[in-house]
């Protein structure tokens, strides 16, 4: 580590050790992992006529030792690199509720990618995906209340299935409002001005929390006659 312009700086030999550059900060998280971490350098290259690098990092964590790419942009002006982005992208998985999950493993699942799309940055996709959960989620949850009804509430529009099906009315006025933000995630003109993926994410959660409360109260109950 040394200063250069008021800066710590540390020197790095990239091109097969033919060049020595110098950076404003290593990584100190890994991309894979999500922990704070000293990396491993490995080797680096320039790619293109600025002198911009990727550099190759290990994960030093036992349970991780993945590599990963670092790149920076040179800055002419100051005479160093800075980091600009970390790969791969790795968004952390989303935990769903060992009871939701248990009635609806499709909606943890498509929940699940719904939140990767919208890590990537892929929000309109994202917001088609929530409303896609919901749908399963509700439909399973329904299913799971009354099996005999199985085929009918496939078949069934969801709102139909929400009004005919859920007596809960937490889980009914909740997964209701979820369901016109969701549509408006799908149709081409908005109906709910002024309200977005957050509020679907939010009226999701809420959802999934009342069927969570149900299911527990329902066996504890069991449990204790
Ligand atoms: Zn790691």
């Amino acid at each position: 580590m040394f200063l250069l312009n008021g800066v710590d700086m540390e020197r790095l030999l990239i091109n097969g050790g033919k060049e020595q550059i110098s950076v404003n900060v290593l990584p100190d998280i890994c991309p894979i992992c999500s922990v704070g971490v000293s990396p491993n350098f490995v080797t680096g290259f320039s790619f293109n006529d600025n002198g911009d690098v990727d550099l190759l990092f290990t994960c030093p964590k036992a349970n991780c030792r993945k590599m990963f790419i670092a790149s920076y942009r040179r800055d002419v002006m100051k005479g160093y690199h800075f980091l600009k982005s970390l790969l791969p992208r790795t968004p952390q998985a989303v935990d769903v509720v060992q009871e939701v999950a248990e009635i609806s493993p499709q909606f943890a699942e498509i929940y699940n990618q719904a939140f990767q799309a919208e890590a990537y940055g892929l929000g309109e996709v994202a917001g088609v995906g929530f409303r896609k959960s919901l749908e399963y989620l509700i439909k399973d949850y329904c299913i799971a209340k009354n099996p005999d009804k199985e085929e009918d509430i496939k078949k069934r529009p969801i709102a139909q299935v929400i009004e005919a099906f859920v007596s809960n009315e937490n889980v009914k006025q909740c997964s209701k409002r979820a369901i016109w933000l969701g549509n408006d995630e799908t149709h081409y003109v908005r109906k709910w001005e002024g309200k977005d993926i957050k509020d679907l994410k939010l009226l999701i959660q809420i959802t999934v929390n009342w069927i969570q409360q149900e299911v527990i109260t329902r066996k504890l109950l069991e449990d204790m006659q």
